[in-house]
């Protein structure tokens, strides 16, 4: 039988076109579904990334001196922590989150977009201050963000440019929230930018950014979030009395270092005893790194990739005690309660970037074998 199309079953095609397209882009958008843009449904619709649920964006508004050697333009944001009537005015910076973005507009001569980077670490609080502080001398303590992975436009986009191409959705927004990083201005209700040299970006602000981006083909490339814990969270110092039985005192010292991160991120934050790994809240994980020879004392360790294996906070505990050890020799776990569960069993993980040595040590020397 020769297939019909009645007008209902067009209508169910297109309504389930409209639906798919909703899906995928009312993720960001709210500007009603146009023909048009079906056709690049199955191609790139975002030229910015497209943001995580807990991701933000954040707008720099500066100068190309920003802070001088140390403190350039691109790899940091700061400013002080209040200005000089005492006030907070540089709040937002507190906001800013790790893998957060940063659009940035320059002054030079006239504000132009020209860049776009990645939040690494959150904000801190300094006593120091930039080499070349310009407006902001003498205001300590000053504050600052580092970013990474900066991603500079190749063809800058002058923000007037932008100011008249996107003027009503500009206003409107505008009119919703007036911590952008532009104001009406006169009577005429001119754009202008706003000297407040953060701003935050809306989804609707960054879908500008993201057209913007598709009219001169500019399409940044980041690798994935990192993740870590923020030393913070992290004791710095603990010194802890081993069991008298075994006469040894243990210092714990636990560092998060570049290079404790890096393994950590290599091993997935993974306990190479049981496999644990900790998701905080904020879904980071946590992890502790482990000298396999200690760092403090007598022992002064190596801070290398082969003395450190990633642990759960109760089996670093294990390994400082030295109730839990690795046997060098068949690579299985040992420990000194026979009946706990991991003893003879395999690692949850193998590694060749282990040093034989090291385990030897923490074998011989802290598990008393
Ligand atoms: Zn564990």
């Amino acid at each position: 039988m020769k297939k019909r199309y009645t007008s209902t079953s067009i209508a169910q095609y297109w309504f389930a076109q409209w639906c798919l397209w909703s899906i995928i882009e009312n993720r960001h958008f709210s500007t009603p579904p146009i023909p048009e843009t079906l056709g690049v449904i199955f191609n790139k619709v975002y030229m910015l990334p497209e943001l995580e649920y807990n991701q933000s964006v954040f707008i720099e508004i500066t100068n190309p001196i920003h802070g001088g050697p140390g403190w350039d333009f691109g790899t940091c944001l700061w400013s002080p922590v209040q200005d000089k009537g005492g006030r907070n005015r540089w709040q937002i910076l507190g906001d800013v989150k790790q893998n957060d973005f940063v659009i940035h507009l320059l002054k030079d001569p006239d504000y132009k977009w020209v860049g776009i980077s990645k939040v690494e670490s959150k904000v801190k609080s300094l006593k120091s201050s930039p080499p070349n502080p310009t407006d902001w001398a003498d205001m300590a303590p000053y504050q600052r963000i580092d970013l990474y992975q900066y991603n500079p436009l190749s063809e800058s986009a002058y923000v007037n440019n932008i100011f008249n191409s996107y003027t009503e959705r500009l206003v409107e927004e505008y009119k919703k929230d007036k911590s952008q990083f532009y104001t009406l201005y006169g009577e005429e209700k001119e754009l202008r930018i706003q000297q407040r040299y953060l701003a935050p970006c809306n989804n609707e602000i960054y879908a500008i950014f993201n057209e913007v981006s598709k009219s001169i083909s500019f399409s940044p490339s980041f690798s994935e979030n990192i993740i870590h814990v923020p030393t913070v969270n992290e004791p710095s110092y603990a010194d802890y009395s081993a069991p008298s039985r075994k006469d040894v005192n243990v210092s714990r010292i636990i560092r998060d270092t570049k290079l404790s991160r890096k393994v950590k991120e290599t091993y997935n934050w993974k306990c190479q005893i049981c496999g644990m790994q900790i998701v905080l809240p904020t879904y980071d994980f946590y992890a502790e790194a482990h000298h396999l020879i200690p760092l403090g004392g007598n022992y002064n360790g190596p801070d290398v990739l082969g003395n450190l294996i990633i642990l759960c906070p109760n089996h670093h505990t294990e390994f400082d005690y030295g109730s839990i050890a690795i046997n060098p020799k068949t690579m299985l776990i040992e420990h000194t309660d026979k009946r706990n569960i991991f003893h003879n069993k395999n690692l949850n993980y193998s590694r060749k970037d282990l040093d034989l040595s090291s385990l030897k040590y923490h074998y011989e020397n802290i598990f008393k074998k």
